[in-house]
């Protein structure tokens, strides 16, 4: 299962908030077995929201969306995610039951609170009021950490891939030293590595035969430098 993450905010682009809605994501997905092959951060636009929205739900098998969920005047992601459905967000029952059940009466609601897509299927909040929903293969979800992770619990179930093993291997050498070596356990395993240099380099080795990792970083452990 391949997957695209579209997290909204003017705030990520301008640094102002870390993107950690797409790290967490993205690390979970990726213990499921799932690809995430894309992670772009788009404008609080909805014009843009929309566009990327459509070209990734083209491509991808699903698109988790984070943020711009509020009925506030800058939260604009179910109109977005309407519009590149061809439609266009209206109340729903279902919101309005949800929220009936947490105590909250519709008059008391902001207006918009109950929006989203026409024929999408509504997200309950386990962790605040404005909901998510899917619509088709896209997953809207909110911005605020807290709320996006537990809205995702409920649905984590719909994406599985096949289960990917890893280990990670510690070489005390320059990363450029070890390209021989690398190379080499890729070629008599089944096995992708990855090479993540800091003061010492990490080797990831990732695949979904759980012997052949085991055996790939018993290979590299005996003929890398150890650190520490
Ligand atoms: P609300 O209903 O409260 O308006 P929302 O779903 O509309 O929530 P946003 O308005 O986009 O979400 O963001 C709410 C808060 O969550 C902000 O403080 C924002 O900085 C933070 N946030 C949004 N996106 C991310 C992200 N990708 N990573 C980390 N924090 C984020
Ligand atoms: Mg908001």
């Amino acid at each position: 299962m391949r997957v695209a993450l579209v997290t909204v905010g003017d705030e990520l682009l301008a640094g102002d908030t870390v993107n950690t809605n797409a790290a967490w994501l993205g690390r979970k997905l990726a213990d499921r077995g799932v690809d995430v092959e894309r992670v772009t951060v788009v404008p609080d636009r909805e014009g843009d929201i929309a566009r990327v929205v459509n070209e990734y739900r083209a491509e991808y098998d699903a698109v988790l969306v984070t943020g711009g969920l509020g009925p506030t005047h800058d939260d604009l992601t179910m109109d977005a995610v309407a519009a590149a459905f061809g439609t266009e967000t209206a109340e729903s029952e279902a919101v309005y039951e949800w929220l009936a059940e947490d105590g909250y009466a519709r008059e008391d609601l902001s207006e918009g609170t109950a929006h989203i897509p026409r024929g999408a299927e509504m997200l309950e909040n386990p962790e605040g009021v404005a909901p998510g929903c899917v619509i088709g293969t896209v997953y809207v979800l909110p911005g605020v950490p807290a709320e996006m992770k537990a809205m995702f619990e409920l649905v984590a179930d719909r994406f599985e891939g096949e289960p990917i093993y890893t280990e990670t291997v510690v070489a005390d050498e320059p990363e450029s030293r070890l390209v021989d070596r690398v190379a080499r356990v890729r070629e008599e395993f089944d096995v992708d590595v990855g090479s993540y240099p800091g003061e010492t380099v990490r080797l990831k080795v990732r695949g979904s035969d759980e012997r052949a990792v085991a055996s790939a970083a018993a290979w590299l452990r005996e003929r890398v430098e150890p650190a520490g």
